[in-house]
């Protein structure tokens, strides 16, 4: 009964934690106590811990091809809203599209050199044979490639690029056909809000799905995997300060020409915000309020530009899954084409647009990022166990993402108070 009573009380993230670190604990002695080829080993390791793992890896790939379908399409709808398409809109979407594209690269450029995965070898821990190279096709096939011939082939394939195109211009056009085909929008917003309630189902089992890939990865490891999980994690959070700090500021001082230690210190409590949440819906209201009192935006850009980055715009989420592509490609030995890096740096770009302002989507959505380009899903549960340390710092960027566009956008249309932006406590007046 008291046990039960605990339960409740404790957080899923909690337990995703708690499961993650017993994982290791269980995992490394048992590298000891149980080495391969023993009977625990033979009957629980490789057994039980395999096959639960490998259900839980299952229940998330199953979801993967509707959500990323369904979500793609309603984000691209909301794009396409005819009175979004001014000079704003377009400008803004644009910005936001370019922003993210540069986090994949800062994010795959920066886990070449740091090399998080080197040093680790996942490889034993997937049965059956994974192919060292993602993809024997020239760029000029992985371009004329992204157009299906048969959308119900792609889906059937898993052939993500190809399936997000198709996505892509049914949301296109479904949103510039607004009214008159209702029925059929309604339809995909509604299937996407039962794809997020079957995603938290799955996500009920987490716990005891990272448990079990955890555990049989460090028993089959021993020590050798803790140093590269923490160089993993500090070269998102090197990637995310990058984006932070040279990107946006950049771009700050290029478009507005204002001081940008005074806008991160304005937008500061946002940031934290963000951070505590792990939510870019949830930190919506403070990040509009911020930048319409704090700094001088027009309350029509700002309403506008946030609600849309908060939906579309996730530069945060984008570096981590960089990161992820290389350091997972590395800890399976895997050599990534120029062509697989291109098709990364496009789904985590779609991928942004996919993903829902809400915490844990962005990993859900890794999911999509390693399938284009077949990295094994296996390398998914080792960052889902970190997943919040890193959604924390990913979303904060996220959001900051979505403040700097709508002020470079603000500035250019000229709907920006500079008076306020220059006074420390505006909305005391
Ligand atoms: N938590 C992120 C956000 O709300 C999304 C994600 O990457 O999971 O922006």
């Amino acid at each position: 009964m008291d046990e039960k009573r605990t339960h409740k009380k404790i957080s899923l993230t909690t337990w995703i934690l708690i499961s993650l670190i017993a994982g290791v604990v269980v995992g490394l002695v048992l590298s000891f106590v149980a080495p391969e080829g023993s009977t625990f080993d033979a009957y629980v390791t490789e057994g039980v811990f395999y096959v639960l793992g490998q259900w839980f890896i299952r229940l998330m790939q199953m979801l993967v091809i509707p959500l990323v379908f369904c979500s793609i399409v309603c984000g691209a709808a909301s794009m396409s809203d005819p009175k979004l398409l001014g000079k704003v809109g377009i400008g803004t979407i644009l910005m936001y599209l370019c922003t993210t594209a540069l986090a994949v690269l800062i994010a795959l450029g920066l886990a070449q050199v740091v090399q998080p995965g080197v040093g680790l070898d996942l490889s034993a821990v997937v049965m059956g044979n994974v192919s060292t190279s993602t993809t024997d096709q020239t760029m000029a096939d992985t371009l004329i490639n992204i157009i299906p011939t048969n959308i119900i082939a792609a889906m059937n394939d898993g052939i993500m690029l190809q399936i997000i195109f198709f996505a892509l211009i049914l949301g296109f056009v479904l949103g510039a056909m607004g009214r008159k085909v209702e029925t059929v929008s309604r339809f995909f917003t509604q299937f996407n809000a039962v794809m997020m309630r079957m995603i938290n189902l799955v996500l009920k089992v987490a716990p005891i799905g990272i448990f079990c890939l955890i555990t049989r990865t460090f028993a089959n490891l021993g020590f050798s995997g803790m140093l590269p999980m923490a160089k993993f994690i500090l070269t998102v959070y090197g990637g995310l300060f990058l984006q932070l700090l040279v990107v946006y500021m950049l771009l700050f001082v290029l478009f507005t020409r204002l001081n940008p230690l005074r806008f991160l210190k304005k937008i500061l409590p946002v940031m934290l915000f963000a951070f505590s949440t792990s939510s870019s819906n949830a930190t919506i209201p403070l990040n509009m309020e911020t930048l319409e009192r704090k700094c001088g935006v027009d309350e029509k850009v700002a309403s506008f530009t946030i609600p849309l980055g908060a939906t579309i715009n996730m530069d945060g989420t984008a570096i981590m899954q960089g990161v992820a592509v290389i350091f997972v490609a590395q800890a399976f030995g895997i050599d990534l084409s120029v062509a697989a890096l291109m098709t990364v740096v496009i789904t985590a770009v779609t991928a942004s647009i996919g993903t829902a302002g809400v915490p844990g989507v962005g990993t859900i959505m890794l999911a999509m990022v390693f399938e284009s380009v077949g990295l094994p899903a296996e390398g998914i549960a080792m960052i889902m166990g970190v997943d919040r340390i890193l959604d924390m710092g990913r979303t904060a960027v996220n959001v900051t993402g979505d403040a700097v566009v709508t002020m470079c956008m603000a500035s250019a249309t000229k709907t920006l108070d500079r008076e306020v932006f220059k006074q420390d406590n505006p909305q005391t007046t």
